[in-house]
């Protein structure tokens, strides 16, 4: 084992060398330094040498669902480490992937048969937007290749994806003109609970009308739009975008990479709204937060017009694609959330943020407050200072990333009752200071 680097030269070296997400380069602010994570808690060091234990308000970015350090997920990854972390997935296949494909299209809904283990959420999208311009092709209609989307997405950080993220708000404008040029309807209006707007749901419709010729997809975030704003919509809208896509041709693919695997209380988002679509991306809580991988699933429909192309394959076949470890550990973290009442955990998550966020609309500059599921946002009307704001939270005892004008939280399903006030509490303060 090499000798352990001191904490301010891995900092510095870490400043000198290494990019962090959406970061500039050297990097400006000091990240914490983490010793190691286990159930909901994160060791962490600061700059100055501190020690602290901080409870996790962020399931690593929606993937964390079970905690940290999980005996389950430690002896899945344990006993598959001890036959084979990886093999190559052309000419080969193995059970952990198969099982995994297989589980998948069990508890999705019905019509999605096919699975493409992809090796990130974006390489998901990617995926999926392929499968899509591949199956007009295939089908001989080349020119159904733009996306449709609603503004205040996000769907990831490589091209395709985003070319159907926030076209304005989000850091990717600075690609407009470069970036295939999509179709965009307006963001949503109104919350989860709020009916369909009608002039809203003809809006979208008619959009889908105009450019059925050239729509290979609509593409969108069901009921809640994450990275793009956190904003939330009603299960209705989806209804209307599965209705105007069948009735004009176009396929649907559903991004329930953020809110798959029940964070919005609904195993997958498109359950509120009890549709299907064609094309559905899987990410972040698939391996609970372990490894990177993703999914991306088709109904047959869908693989077929492309089986039955000019090229009748799908030309995609990363190095990594179906990682037995990562479908080891996938299988465990399914087993695991299905082998519990998840739904009533992630009600008692959310009747605690409810509760502990309650008091926020009363701060000021604070424009909204907003609950569901295992997520809780507090909306402000201008930017976070979002160093400000993250000292705040370590300083009640817990760990969350701000961004934009949101201070917002997504705890993994396992957070005791009082850690979801803790993190009720920090939130607030963040929002106080932000
Ligand atoms: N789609 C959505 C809805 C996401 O939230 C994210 C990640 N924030 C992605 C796609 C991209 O996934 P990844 O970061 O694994 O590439």
């Amino acid at each position: 084992m090499p000798e352990p680097l001191a904490v301010r030269e891995l900092l510095d070296l870490d400043r000198e060398h290494v990019w962090h997400p959406y970061g500039p380069m050297p990097g400006r602010a000091e990240p914490l330094l983490v010793e190691s994570a286990s159930g909901v808690r994160l060791r962490v060091t600061d700059p100055a040498g501190d020690r602290a234990e901080l409870v996790d308000g962020m399931s690593s970015w929606w993937s964390a669902i079970h905690g940290y350090n999980h005996p389950v997920l430690n002896e899945a990854a344990r006993g598959q480490l001890d036959r084979m972390s990886h093999v190559m997935f052309g000419g080969l296949t193995h059970e952990p992937a198969v099982r995994l494909a297989a589980r998948l299209v069990e508890i999705t809904p019905e019509p999605l048969r096919h699975v493409f283990l992809a090796d990130s959420g974006s390489v998901s999208v990617e995926v999926a937007v392929k499968m899509c311009l591949q199956y007009w092709r295939s089908r001989g209609r080349p020119g159904k290749r733009r996306l449709l989307t609603w503004r205040g997405g996000y769907h990831g950080d490589t091209w395709q994806p985003m070319s159907v993220c926030d076209p304005d708000g989000g850091m990717h404008h600075l690609w407009s003109g470069v970036l295939p040029h999509q179709v965009f309807a307006d963001t949503p209006p109104g919350g989860f609970d709020d009916p369909p707007d009608p002039r809203y749901a003809a809006h979208v419709r008619e959009l889908i009308a105009r450019h059925a010729d050239e729509l290979a997809a609509v593409i969108v975030e069901p009921v809640v739009q994450g990275a793009g704003g956190m904003r939330f919509h009603s299960p209705g809208y989806l209804r209307v975008l599965r209705e105007a896509c069948d009735e004009h041709d176009v396929l649907l693919v559903l991004d329930e990479i953020a809110t798959g695997f029940g964070r919005t209380g609904a195993l997958f988002a498109a359950g509120h709204a009890g549709i299907a679509p064609d094309v559905m991306c899987l990410g972040k809580a698939l391996t609970g937060g372990y490894l990177t991988m993703a999914a991306t699933l088709c109904t047959t429909r869908v693989a077929e017009g492309i089986s039955r192309g000019e090229v009748p394959v799908l030309a995609h076949g990363p190095t990594f694609m179906g990682n037995p470890l990562a479908a080891a550990v996938a299988n465990a973290s399914i087993d695991l959330l299905l082998g519990q009442d998840w739904a009533l955990e992630v009600k008692r998550i959310e009747s605690g943020l409810r509760e502990g966020l309650a008091d926020a609309s009363s701060i000021a500059r604070v424009r909204d407050v907003r609950v569901l599921g295992a997520i809780g946002v507090v909306q402000l009307d201008h930017e976070v200072d979002i160093a400000a704001a993250t000292r705040a939270a370590v300083r009640s005892g817990v760990w969350l990333r701000p961004f934009r004008d949101l201070v917002y939280t997504m705890p993994p399903y396992v957070t005791g009752d009082e850690d979801v006030a803790r993190i009720c509490a920090a939130v607030l303060a963040a929002a106080r200071q932000g």
